[in-house]
């Protein structure tokens, strides 16, 4: 093992990777940056993320972080 990666559940292995780039779900493109933008409401500030290409969301961030599960 080396230090880029991890082992999950002793079968799966978390690999960084910084040479290829994450596939938008939405318009299938690289996403090369993520724009984010700030959302303030009763439940405090968030953050919402979303694809630059396609402005589709990626995610909303919550108090414990970035989560995908729309
Ligand atoms: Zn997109």
């Amino acid at each position: 093992m080396n230090d880029n990666s991890y082992s999950l559940a002793g079968w799966l292995s978390l690999v960084k990777r910084d040479d290829i780039a994450p596939i938008c779900p939405y318009c299938k493109r690289e996403i090369k940056s993520v724009a984010f933008s700030e959302m303030t409401g009763d439940l405090g500030k968030r953050f919402i993320y979303f694809c630059t290409d396609c402005k589709a969301v990626i995610g909303v961030s919550h108090r414990k972080g970035l989560t995908f599960g729309i």
